[in-house]
């Protein structure tokens, strides 16, 4: 097999990094499967009982979309020559991307013991900063957050909302495919924004020790198991099974762009044939 290029098989970064949190979660391999050829197959394989399907639903926030797309093009990141540290920003749909010069004045203010009180720790064009001492001074990692300080919300709404999505006409496909491919398991893994649906809100500051909050999930047939993951900033990641019940899975710290850039993800040289039999 020729090894692959990097920006990980074409797909989004979203999908990539659902992937690394999903084999990290489960200590398996999970390879990108759909290799965009035009078939229909399941966007990732989980390595376990001869390939489980999994299913990546992004169902993003128009807004955040633009955002992201312009943080793209600017690599999500920018450096401010003057600054004594780095920083990690997330910014809103409000922010000005094109033009930076308001966060560079504001990160100077934040240094500037006369001045950082006058900094707030939310507003309309970011949703918090936060400094990074493994950064080099002056660097700065933009990304994408929620916007507006909305009260906390509950951890049942979370796997409502979910179920929602999913329930959706547009993502019929999501279990065609599944179903298509058959054996015991079948993952779906939902990506969620706040700003479309603040119920997922919960899962910016819930800890692993919260699942035992959330409610089972209405889930269709072709869906054994659920995940639900944030988009872009880290948080809690949860995953649903019959056996296993709600499971949390904590970021591990580090900013995901780097995490992305150290992960080993080669092609994958294994078949993944629908109809899969567990071996057990
Ligand atoms: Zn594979």
């Amino acid at each position: 097999m020729p090894s692959q290029p990097t920006g990980h098989h074409g797909e989004k970064p979203s999908e990539t990094l659902v992937r690394l949190i999903v084999e990290r979660s489960l200590g398996v391999r999970v390879c990108c499967y759909d290799n965009r050829d035009g078939t229909s197959k399941p966007d990732a394989i989980i390595h376990r009982q001869g390939g489980v399907p999994l299913e990546i639903v992004s169902d993003p926030h128009k807004a955040d979309v633009r955002l992201l797309s312009a943080l793209d093009k600017i690599n999500r990141r920018t450096e401010f020559p003057g600054l004594r540290h780095g920083y990690w920003v997330a910014l809103t749909h409000k922010a000005r991307v094109k033009d930076l010069e308001w966060l560079e004045k504001l990160l100077h203010q934040l240094e500037d013991p006369e001045q950082q009180d006058q900094v707030p720790s939310r507003a309309n064009g970011y949703e918090f900063i936060s400094r990074q001492d493994h950064l080099l001074p002056g660097e700065v990692r933009l990304t994408s957050g929620s916007g507006g300080g909305r009260p906390m919300p509950s951890p049942t709404n979370v796997v409502r909302a979910a179920c929602d999505v999913l329930r959706q006409p547009a993502y019929a496909d999501v279990l065609r495919k599944l179903a298509a491919h058959g054996g015991a398991e079948r993952h779906a893994v939902l990506i969620v924004d706040e700003e479309k649906d603040f119920a997922f809100d919960w899962l910016r500051e819930a800890t692993s020790e919260d699942v035992s909050h959330l409610s089972p999930p209405e889930l269709a047939d072709e869906i054994t198991h659920l995940w639900i993951t944030r988009r872009y900033v880290p948080g809690l990641t949860v995953a649903w099974s019959q056996a296993t019940g709600w499971q949390g899975f904590d970021w591990p710290g580090g900013h995901p762009v780097d995490e992305l850039d150290e992960w080993d993800d080669p092609a994958c040289s294994e078949d993944h044939k629908p109809g899969a039999v567990s071996a057990s």
